[in-house]
């Protein structure tokens, strides 16, 4: 899915051409689940049971805060992922030839470009369509025709490439759309059980189809979004990327594994008070060079490094 083999050129392409094809009106999709469940949850439901009086007011505020919340971080991360650059390489960017043996990127034998007996160029990564050199742990997006920095996917949902600059709040976006849809479905269960239950109902044919739609809606999101949550924390855990994820099977030692916490660190930033928004302080993003997608301290040397 990811990358194209020779036979499969063609159908990848026209397959990379219908998802640009598709572009922002995944973002409408996006907008319209949203608002879906916004209508469900917060009009025909919760907001009305505000009056209710009792143990039931109570709830509904409840419900509405956190729903409200959850949603102004679900957007936050969702338009920070849409509208950050994923990371390109720099033009004229070159690789530094006088690294030591140990630091041979381990993905590089699918990808040479200027193939050559020489060990020192056997090192050196180019993408033949850019006509550049790759940056360690960069890949070409054939969706969006260029070379991404440590490119995770392309993602539909987002109409972006997930690389270096927006995987953190990629993985946000994942976070609390699990959590929203979660705080849907359960919002909305006992108003979807009301369905097969025998007494009357209330509230207009439009309100309990719209809850019914919400509801089925938001517990596939649910689900579906958990086991990519899940993936992308096994990935995070042994900081790999999707690609790297595939390629790797046949690479036992992994150079950038440099323990749980630290591979943590090296997506989310090394300030705590940044792990749950999409943005890195300013300080993070200066001294942490995986921030900014060109190079990744690896096991070797990353005892030399400070932090
Ligand atoms: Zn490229
Ligand atoms: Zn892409």
């Amino acid at each position: 899915m990811y990358r194209s083999g020779a036979v499969m050129a063609w159908n990848v392409f026209k397959f990379c051409a219908a998802l640009r094809g598709l572009g922002s009106i995944m973002i409408l999709v996006v907008l319209g689940v949203v608002g879906v469940t916004y209508y469900a949850v917060v009009v025909c439901n919760y907001a009305p049971a505000l009056v209710d009086g009792d143990l039931d007011s109570l709830i509904a505020v409840a419900v509405l805060i956190l729903f409200h919340s959850l949603l102004v971080m679900l957007l936050w991360s969702y338009f920070s992922v849409v509208f950050t650059d994923p990371g390109s390489v720099p033009p004229n960017w070159r690789p530094e030839l006088d690294e030591e043996r140990g630091d041979t990127d381990p993905l590089t034998e699918s990808e040479f470009g200027t193939a050559s007996s020489d060990p020192v160029n056997l090192r050196v990564r180019y993408c033949r369509k850019c006509n550049q050199f790759k940056p360690p742990r960069c890949h070409h997006c054939s969706v969006c025709g260029r070379c991404v920095l440590k490119m995770d996917h392309h993602c539909v949902w987002v109409v972006n490439c997930v690389g270096a600059l927006n995987y953190k709040y990629f993985l946000l976006f994942l976070f609390y759309t699990f959590l929203e849809t979660s705080l849907a479905t359960l919002a909305l269960l006992p108003h979807f059980v009301a369905f097969f239950s025998d007494g009357e109902i209330a509230g207009t044919p439009g309100n309990l189809a719209t809850t019914f739609l919400a509801f089925v809606l938001n517990l596939a999101f649910a689900l579906s979004v958990l086991g990519f949550l899940i993936m992308h924390i096994s990935l995070v855990a042994a900081n790999t990327t999707t690609i790297e994820a595939y390629e790797k099977k046949t690479t036992p030692k992994w150079r950038y594994d440099l323990g749980r916490k630290r591979n943590l660190e090296q997506v989310f930033g090394l300030d705590r008070r940044y792990w749950f928004i999409p943005t890195y302080s300013e300080e993070d993003v200066r001294r942490m060079p995986a921030l900014q997608g060109l190079e990744y301290p690896s096991k070797p040397d990353f005892d030399a490094q400070e932090f």
